[in-house]
């Protein structure tokens, strides 16, 4: 697919791409500098003309779903940013089960829809304010369920594939290689397009509307959800919990320029007013020099970092 003048005129003047947008508001956190490019496709076909007019001008490119996981720069992104928040919809099947979601499809609402049609298996997935996207590769999961639990496959676009650029692929569960938080999707180039759940059909409604509707009051009320957030900064280094090692330090509510650790959850880095991305960055290395010298315990961040040279 080549995406001609006119065609890039076209998304031009419809914004679905622009040029230097800040990317704050693209982010949980509310911080990140400009994208060079940032582009929302609203369909699949455009996100592949995105995709060849990306490489036709050798942009580098990256995906981001609703940034409820990501800490991106104060220097911002260049080459191109796809965001695929406008890809939404999703097909589910009440007699076997079956579910398709676009990456853009917020976690919350699949959640909510598969509850109403009496499909367990997506309950715990109800507060997670992320895309379907970013749930495949991140392994999000909650009140001990997660997605590697229901997913049983994704479909792919691999940028290191010049060939299927035009289209996609499926890839199972089983070749992801799930952990707690982790997937190969990870480290690939591979950009989740859709995900193919497999719930457990025939539960009663009302039964899972209950659970989600608790669910979702049991986080509103443990966490901090009034302040712009990534949810947990850190992964657990099990058996022990990034939060109570970071409480037993007396961190919480340690403060640097606009960013806080949550004096309500000490695994939460809130953004108190006008926090940028170096004060975030700058208080998670105070917690993990910290948390190191006192515990000997290494904090990895389950947060993603994008635009920063030592990560990216
Ligand atoms: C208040 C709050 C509570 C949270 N609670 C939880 C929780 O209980 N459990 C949990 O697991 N997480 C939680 N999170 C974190 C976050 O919501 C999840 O990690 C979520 O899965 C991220 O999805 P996203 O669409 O926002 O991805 P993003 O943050 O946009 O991206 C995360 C990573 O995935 C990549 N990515 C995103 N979409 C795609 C795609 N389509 N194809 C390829 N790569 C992609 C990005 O490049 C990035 O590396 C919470 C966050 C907040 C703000």
């Amino acid at each position: 697919m080549f995406l001609g003048d006119s065609s890039l005129k076209a998304l031009l003047e419809s914004g679905i791409l622009q040029q230097h947008v800040s990317l704050a508001s693209y982010t949980t956190w509310r911080v990140g500098g400009p994208a060079q490019w940032l582009a929302e496709p609203n369909d699949s076909s455009q996100f592949l003309s995105l995709l060849q007019w990306a490489k036709q001008e050798g942009l580098t490119t990256r995906v981001i779903g609703a940034g409820s996981n990501l800490l991106i720069a104060d220097a911002g992104l260049p080459g191109l940013t796809l965001c695929m928040r406008r890809l939404q919809g999703s097909e589910l099947d009440a007699e076997s089960g079956l579910v398709k979601a676009w990456a853009g499809e917020p976690l919350p609402t699949l959640s909510r829809r598969a509850a109403r049609l009496g499909l367990h298996g997506l309950e715990w997935a109800v507060g997670i304010p992320g895309t379907v996207g970013g749930a495949a590769v991140m392994n999000a999961g909650a009140q001990g369920g997660s997605t590697a639990e229901c997913l049983a496959s994704v479909e792919v676009i691999d940028l290191l594939d010049p060939d299927t650029l035009k289209t996609t692929t499926t890839l199972n569960n089983a070749d992801l290689s799930y952990d707690y938080r982790q997937s190969d999707l990870q480290s690939s180039k591979q950009l989740v397009i859709a995900a193919n759940f497999q719930l457990e059909a025939g539960h009663d409604a009302k039964d899972l509307k209950r659970t989600t509707s608790g669910n979702l009051s049991h986080r509103t009320t443990t966490q901090p959800y009034q302040w712009p957030s990534c949810g947990s900064v850190f992964r657990n280094p099990e058996p022990e919990k990034a939060g109570r090692l970071i409480e037993d330090l007396g961190l919480k509510g340690r403060r640097i320029g606009g960013a806080e650790i949550s004096p309500v959850h000490a695994n939460f880095i809130v953004n108190v007013g006008g926090a940028t991305a170096d004060d975030i960055r700058n208080l998670i290395d105070l917690v993990q020099n910290e948390v190191d010298r006192v515990h000997g315990i290494s904090l990895h961040t389950e947060v993603k970092r994008l635009g920063f040279q030592a990560t990216d």
